[in-house]
């Protein structure tokens, strides 16, 4: 059995039986993908539109079994469809141009590559943004001509559940998008087989090591949006107001399960003292309580499990000699926000994810050290730099190792940016042309 759990009461919201044959789905998309792949990309984006407008319609409906099944603020809830449906739409618009075939010189007279659909895909997705992880997967893939099977974290198969209803009442056949009720020591079985063409994985570092394992065991395509340790450097030119509350939006939304969140607030010497003020003066405004509430700013961390790990983690980490700014304090799954201000003598810390609402602050002597600091870490997904100076400023963001850099913003994903990182973090990318194009068979046609 699974069990969605609403983190804010303890209540149980429902409870789903394992698949007794999952095999059989996988079956019913292998079928499917015969038929889907052979519709025109005008009758896939038909339908794909008519999909965002089913999100568009049943937002609030979506909402509230985000929340229910793992805390989330609502109105963050509602905000995650939404940003499910524009990017959905967005895809439906850029398919044509992404996918269309191109032309090659070569040696032969005419030559092309054209991007073509590998079959059925096996996703992997975590709990922390339930629709948004699953569909910016299953979007461009269904475009592509590729049908889903989506093993969804077993504590939100709820809205796993929702996805799939949306797609049968967007029109899309049976079977290009359902969802597994299955557990993880059972994937191997999944990705064994011929049927499974590719396998992506949004979690953990122990969760995407293991599946790639599995994939290449079995010779399969895969992609790993892993998590991160995000650099947020401040250095003495930037806007600090807008920095500091900045660091403090992307390090506390979702209660800080966030992949991209800022983790460490690296801030040069000149400017800490002042950015710590700003920092903690916004953090302290931050109102945890019940996500339905319109007045929450701070949601619950969505399992307990993980909260009572965050709490032994912060307080080894003061035992260790952080000084606790703001300590941690647990009830149940509401987690106060925890700011440690923490030297590189701690970076054993953010060499592992630290997945709540927890602000890590370490000072910088200079530039150069600061770049050094956010560079020190085994991942390198996301990282945000705070400066005037343009001229430096690119400089240095050619410097920091991750996925992608984001300059005077905090990092933040959206349709038309390829989004995935390095190093721990993972390997492959999602959206934009590069998210389309991974479970592509590119295939070469030259012609004599
Ligand atoms: P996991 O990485 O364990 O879970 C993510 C997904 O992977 C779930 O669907 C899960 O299924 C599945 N999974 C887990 N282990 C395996 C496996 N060995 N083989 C195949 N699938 C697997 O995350 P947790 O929920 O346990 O959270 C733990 C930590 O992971 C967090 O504290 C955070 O650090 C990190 N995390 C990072 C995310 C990110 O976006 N970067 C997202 C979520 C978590 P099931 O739920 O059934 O175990």
């Amino acid at each position: 059995m699974f069990k969605s759990i609403y983190p804010y009461s303890g209540e149980v919201v429902a409870e789903y039986e394992e698949d007794a044959a999952p095999l059989q789905k996988v079956e019913k998309a292998h079928q499917v993908f015969s038929t889907w792949k052979n519709k025109s990309l005008a009758e896939r984006q038909q339908l794909i539109v008519r999909f965002a407008e089913v999100l568009e319609y049943r937002k609030l409906e979506y909402a509230k079994i985000i929340s229910l099944e793992m805390g989330k603020l609502y109105n963050e809830a509602l905000a995650e469809v939404e940003k499910c449906a524009i990017t959905t739409r967005y895809y439906a618009e850029h398919a044509p141009e992404y996918i269309q075939p191109l032309v090659m010189q070569s040696s032969f007279p005419r030559a092309y590559t054209s991007f073509e659909p590998m079959g059925t895909i096996l996703a992997i997705m975590p709990w922390n943004f339930p629709f948004w992880q699953a569909l910016r997967c299953a979007v461009p893939n269904l475009l592509l001509g590729n049908t889903v099977v989506l093993k969804h974290a077993s504590n939100v198969m709820g809205s796993a559940l929702k996805m799939q209803e949306a797609f049968l009442e967007a029109g899309f056949p049976d079977g290009a998008f359902q969802a597994l009720f299955l557990s993880s020591d059972k994937v191997e079985q999944i990705i064994a087989d011929p049927r499974i063409k590719g396998v992506t994985l949004t979690g953990s570092g122990p969760a995407g090591s293991s599946v790639a394992s599995l994939a290449g065991k079995y010779l399969k395509k895969s992609v790993l949006e892993l998590g991160g340790s995000d650099p947020f450097v401040v250095l003495k030119d930037a806007n600090i107001q807008l920095a500091a509350e900045t660091a403090v939006k992307s390090r506390f939304q979702n209660a800080g399960q966030t992949c991209i969140a800022a983790k460490r607030w690296i801030v040069e010497e000149d400017i800490y003292d002042e950015f710590k003020e700003l920092t903690l003066n916004h953090v302290s405004k931050l109102k945890l309580g019940d996500p339905f509430d319109t007045q929450t700013t701070l949601a619950p961390v969505s399992r307990e499990d993980l909260a009572i790990s965050i709490e032994k983690e912060t307080k080894k980490l003061i035992a260790d000699g952080a000084k606790a700014l703001l300590p941690t304090e647990r009830q149940g799954c509401l987690l106060s926000p925890t700011i440690l201000e923490i030297t590189r003598s701690h970076s054993a810390y953010y060499k592992e994810e630290l997945f709540g609402p927890v602000g890590f602050l370490l000072k910088a002597k200079n530039t150069t050290e600061a770049i050094e600091i956010a560079n020190e870490t085994p991942f390198g997904l996301g990282a945000s730099l705070w400066a005037q100076n343009m001229e430096q400023a690119a400089g240095l963001m050619r410097q920091i190792q991750a996925g992608s850099v984001y300059l005077n913003s905090m990092v933040k994903s959206e349709g038309a940016l390829p989004f995935g990182g390095i190093g721990e973090s993972g390997y492959g990318r999602e959206l934009g042309k590069y998210g389309i194009q991974e479970f592509a068979n590119v295939k070469t046609y030259a012609i004599q």
